[in-house]
């Protein structure tokens, strides 16, 4: 029954229940972390292999012959532009294959964005206000990068199928002080939605106040399908060069979710331009990356085929945890009025809302019973979610049965801050 027409006497009942039942989570002592998209162990498990792709010092030669053990190539070792372009959808030209982390290469961006500027144009450190559209709820590490540099963020609302075009046009065609914007095009960070054509050709067709606008286009999940059809996303850099605006995008993606978090390969693509010039400033930076691990992914990968292949593997391992997620919040929240929920075809979160003024007060009361989730607030810039509504669900880490009893706490959290609020009003 829908709690929102029940009446305080029937909630008060309610309440009784649902506190007894939090009572007994209390005593069950439990500690589980759901706070961050990990890929589990059992995941892991999947490219042990990896670790020996690279077995001895004859194998450490490249297909140029360098030698993977010494520096040089900074930007990235050929077999792997190759593989990495095909990765992000645009030609080796216009990749540079990096260290393990996609999100270092993002703040690099930014920081030489304020520090010298793109192309020619002044460094937005030298400017009196910079600000970057910011689609939410979204990735909370992105809006923490443009917060540490001081940078104003402004919240995009997210649609069904992007962000508000309409809200993103106005501000980058008319503010010059506009100089980027966050995206997550496929199965978006936290939402699981996927940009259509429309919004695509959107974003390509563009006409920035700034010249040294760009598109952070964080392609993070975009081969991370749970089911066989997966969502379709159009390529940026192509729209951008027929609508010639080629210089428009950055695109970034790793393989923290393909092979090993934290200890995978990263890369950036761009037109050649942004790439040569970003090249002149990375030289100063380092010498080359870790090109033994791009190596080692070439061999254990071999290409786009092989990385698809192994993708259906890890989605048989999330689907099931989707699911049983999906369908304990439909058993203990369907039809009362209470909560809602995305349900994401792909990538690693599910999106829910709790009733307007509840989302802190429900993290809380799970933290409190032991169960760590992503802070309320954190999908939006400045940790400040103007409704207090969205929580972040990360299914991926902990075992199917414990993800099982997380949920269900989750749930009752969700209903008891629901009544203390309905009931809260009622009086
Ligand atoms: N982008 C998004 C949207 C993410 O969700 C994550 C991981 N949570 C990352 C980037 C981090 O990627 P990497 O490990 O390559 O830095």
């Amino acid at each position: 029954m829908n709690y929102l027409e029940m009446d305080k006497k029937s909630l008060e009942q309610r309440f009784e229940v649902i506190k007894g039942m939090y009572q007994d989570f209390l005593s069950a002592n439990l500690h589980l972390d759901m706070s961050r998209g990990k890929p589990s162990a059992e995941q892991l498990d999947l490219t042990t292999d990896l670790l020996t792709a690279v077995k001895s010092e004859r194998d450490c030669l490249t297909q140029d012959g360098t030698d993977c053990r010494n520096y040089g190539l900074m930007d990235g070792i050929p077999e792997a532009k190759e593989l990495f372009a095909e990765f992000l959808g645009v030609t080796p030209a216009e990749v540079i294959v990096g260290g393990n982390a996609s999100l270092s290469l993002m703040y690099d961006c930014v920081s030489w964005g304020m520090t010298h500027g793109y192309l020619g144009s002044t460094p937005w450190s030298k400017l009196d206000r910079v600000k970057f559209l910011c689609p939410s709820p979204g990735y909370d590490r992105h809006f923490g990068i443009t917060e540490s540099f001081g940078i104003e963020m402004i919240v995009v609302p997210m649609l069904e199928d992007g962000p508000d075009m309409d809200m993103v046009e106005q501000y980058v065609n008319h503010d010059p002080a506009v100089k980027g914007i966050w995206c997550v095009p496929k199965y978006s960070n936290p939402e699981g939605k996927t940009y259509s054509d429309e919004v695509v050709r959107r974003f390509a067709a563009l006409k920035p106040a700034a010249e040294d606008f760009r598109i952070f286009w964080d392609n993070a999940y975009g081969i991370h399908d749970l089911y066989d059809e997966g969502d379709r996303l159009l390529s940026i850099l192509d729209e951008c060069k027929e609508a010639g605006n080629p210089n428009l995008p950055f695109l970034f993606g790793s393989t923290s979710k393909v092979s090993f978090a934290g200890a995978g390969v990263a890369a950036m693509g761009a037109s050649e331009e942004n790439i040569a010039y970003i090249k002149k400033l990375m030289f100063y930076q380092t010498i080359s990356a870790d090109k033994i691990n791009q190596l080692r992914h070439v061999r254990y990968f071999k290409n786009m085929d092989g990385i698809r292949a192994h993708m259906k593997k890890h989605a048989a391992i999330l689907r099931p945890k989707f699911e049983m997620t999906l369908e304990t919040m439909e058993e203990y929240l369907g039809g009362k009025g209470i909560a809602s929920w995305i349900h994401p075809r792909g990538g690693y979160f599910i999106s829910f809302d709790t009733l307007p003024g509840c989302a802190r007060r429900t993290v809380q009361l799970a933290r409190e019973a032991g169960v760590a989730l992503t802070p309320a607030g954190a999908s939006y810039p400045y940790g400040k979610d103007p409704n207090d509504t969205n929580i972040r669900i990360a299914p991926s880490y902990p075992p199917v049965k414990e993800l099982r009893l997380a949920m269900e706490l989750l749930c009752v959290c969700v209903e008891y801050a629901a009544l203390e609020k309905l009931l809260g009003e009622a009086n």
